[in-house]
């Protein structure tokens, strides 16, 4: 094919706003053609050589691709520039200077095979000397470029095409140009690309052999498969209505979704929601995987949450989202903010796809599968069948530092469906518009061994409010965030005269220190906010039976409240109270996703 006709469709494509239209135009351009200019097409069209998940990047500076132009149109940098300016787009720029200049006759037209090898050749270019050999490139393309040309390639190269094809409207043409056009084959089409989310497999397929053909198409490791979403209900009851009376529910641990790839041999992969690799950024994952699964090659779901390395304990969300950053920081960070992966579904196991097998099934295999590790572990998951057993799962998930609870159907049909949202998983979260603005003044009840760097001393503190009523100090939470070193080495000296065998009689909460302190230290903490508990035991039955307040990402502000005895602390009806103004400003659910 011609790169001259492939743009005079993006021309086509871009001056359409509307979907049927732009459907047409597909249709009429992919028709004709056979991979592998198909696929090449099809890529190109989005703006990509490769799918998403092979997270190929041109890589093109945009000072690099002006070099490029002014040197394939003769031109000052700096008036390619100050061109530039005025246009708002080196595109548009470089289609008019290209049309200001006389081609040679003897140019070959650029054909797309040789247009997709050179920028494959840019995007492949690395290390010393390769921004030349992108410039280099990128200008010879440019020379035997027409001006319709040029302005595509440039905008290409600069990740700015504006042509606004997406996977869903390929998928829609190719069910017209190579199927029958009838929704079950757009159905099985995607059904296929949802699988192996690569559209020039499934495209190659369709060509050469019929929709039929697409059941070929299976996963693979090393190929992600598209997720599958969740629905929402309004509250625990219509969950459970909806799921006939009966579901598996699991905390819902608020993290990066990670799907995990692993090979017989060669190394781990891991990809985000949005398919793209992010191997890594978690090393750990990446080592410890291959460890903890019994039945290779295996491809695993699970969400991977930041775990506090002295308290075990889950941390908020944000602290995840650092990993994100430059490379030579990963180090640092990963020893600051270790991850666990919960693990919850399987794919593929012993390299059979398992994916299709109902819910139950694959829960079983995978907790067959998985010897947990610290840190990759199994979704905690409790099949609940009552309302209040749905609500205190709840509050405990809540409380462990999860954003709710995912509950999932167990019926015959529940085979994990690849990239649709449906109501065989629904989520049912709680969301505050704000923190807690207060801060408590806890007391010190317990101590907790600690791990990693505070081995062989105390980790974290068991906190309680004191109720006046009843007398008695009511647990609220496990803080072990917040201390610094030498503040924690002056724990043990602090609480050493209170320490006891037995718990205080006057102390109440559903945890097992490992030493009990009879209250007296007192410490100031912050949180995220207050929640319902089934193990600690502020305020239990106040707001409902059964549960008590908890304090969730706790955190020592540094202050020893050294001027208030225990008695004095923090008082059970004040925290009550601080509970009931959070929850007036809770907001509503956010709208459900576009996608
Ligand atoms: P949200 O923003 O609510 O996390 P989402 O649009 O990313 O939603 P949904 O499928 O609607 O995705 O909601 C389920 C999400 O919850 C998954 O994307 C997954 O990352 C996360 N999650 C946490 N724990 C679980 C679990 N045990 N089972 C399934 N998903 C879980």
């Amino acid at each position: 094919m011609r790169f001259a006709d492939l743009c005079e469709t993006f021309e086509r494509l871009e001056a359409t706003p509307k979907r049927l239209e732009m459907r047409s135009i597909l249709v009429d351009l992919i028709r004709p053609l056979r991979p592998p200019d198909l696929g090449r097409v099809l890529y190109l069209a989005q703006g990509l050589l490769r799918p998403e998940y092979e997270g190929v990047e041109l890589g093109m500076a945009d000072s690099l691709a002006r070099r490029a132009v002014a040197t394939a149109t003769h031109t000052d940098d700096s008036v390619v520039a100050k061109r530039t300016k005025e246009s708002g787009d080196l595109g548009t720029t470089t289609g008019e200077l290209l049309a200001g200049v006389r081609r040679l006759d003897e140019t070959t037209p650029l054909r797309v095979a040789e247009v997709y090898s050179e920028l494959s050749r840019i995007a492949e270019a690395k290390g010393t000397g390769s921004q030349e050999t992108k410039v280099q490139i990128l200008s010879e393309l440019l020379v035997r470029a027409s001006a319709l040309e040029g302005k595509f390639l440039v905008r290409f190269v600069l990740g700015t095409l504006r042509v606004g094809v997406r996977e869903m409207t390929i998928l829609d043409a190719l069910a017209e140009a190579f199927g029958d056009g009838t929704k079950e084959t757009r159905r099985q089409i995607e059904a296929a690309f949802n699988l192996c989310s690569d559209l020039e497999l499934v495209a190659g397929v369709l060509v050469e052999k019929g929709v039929e053909g697409l059941t070929s198409v299976s996963l693979e490791v090393g190929r992600p498969m598209r997720a599958m979403l969740a629905e929402r209900e309004k509250d625990l009851a219509a969950v459970l209505k909806r799921m006939d009376g009966r579901a598996a529910f699991e905390y819902k641990y608020d993290g990066l979704r990670v799907q995990a790839h692993i090979p017989k041999s060669g190394p781990v992969r891991l990809f985000s929601r949005r398919l793209e690799e992010i191997s890594a950024q978690f090393p750990e994952l990446v080592e410890e995987l291959p460890r903890t699964v019994r039945s290779v090659p295996a491809i695993l779901e699970g969400e991977c949450v930041p775990i506090d390395p002295d308290t075990d304990e889950i941390q908020p969300f944000q602290q995840v989202s650092r990993r994100r950053g430059r490379k030579h920081d990963l180090e640092r960070v990963r020893d600051e903010v270790p991850v666990c992966l919960f693990v919850f579904d399987v794919f593929l196991l012993g390299g059979a796809p398992v994916f299709g097998r109902p819910f139950p099934e694959r829960r079983a295999l995978l907790e067959k599968a998985l010897t947990p590790t610290e840190r990759v572990r199994l979704a905690v998951q409790r099949v609940v069948t009552k309302e209040e057993d749905a609500q205190s799962f709840f509050d405990e998930a809540i409380a462990a530092g999860g954003e709710g609870i995912v509950a999932k159907s167990l019926a015959e049909g529940s085979a994990y469906r690849a990239g649709a949202r449906g109501f065989w998983w629904i989520k049912y979260k709680r969301e505050y518009s704000a923190g807690l603005s207060d801060s408590i003044d806890g007391v010190v009840v317990g101590g907790f061994q600690g791990r990693g760097r505070r081995a062989g001393r105390f980790g974290a503190f068991l906190l309680a409010v004191y109720n006046p009523k009843l007398d008695r100090f009511e647990s609220f939470c496990k803080v072990g965030s917040g201390f610094d070193d030498a503040q924690l080495a002056e724990m043990p000296k602090r609480l050493h005269r209170y320490e006891v065998d037995e718990r205080p009689p006057e102390v109440v909460t559903g945890l097992t220190p490992d030493r009990w302190i009879r209250p007296a230290v007192v410490l100031e903490v912050r949180g995220a906010e207050l929640t319902l508990s089934p193990v600690h035991r502020a305020g239990l039955g106040a707001i409902r039976a059964g549960a008590g307040l908890a304090l969730r990402f706790p955190r020592f502000t540094g202050r020893f409240r050294d001027d208030r005895s225990a008695t004095e602390a923090t008082a059970t009806s004040e925290l009550l109270a601080m509970y009931r103004s959070q929850v007036r400003q809770e907001t509503p659910e956010p709208t459900p996703d576009a996608d």
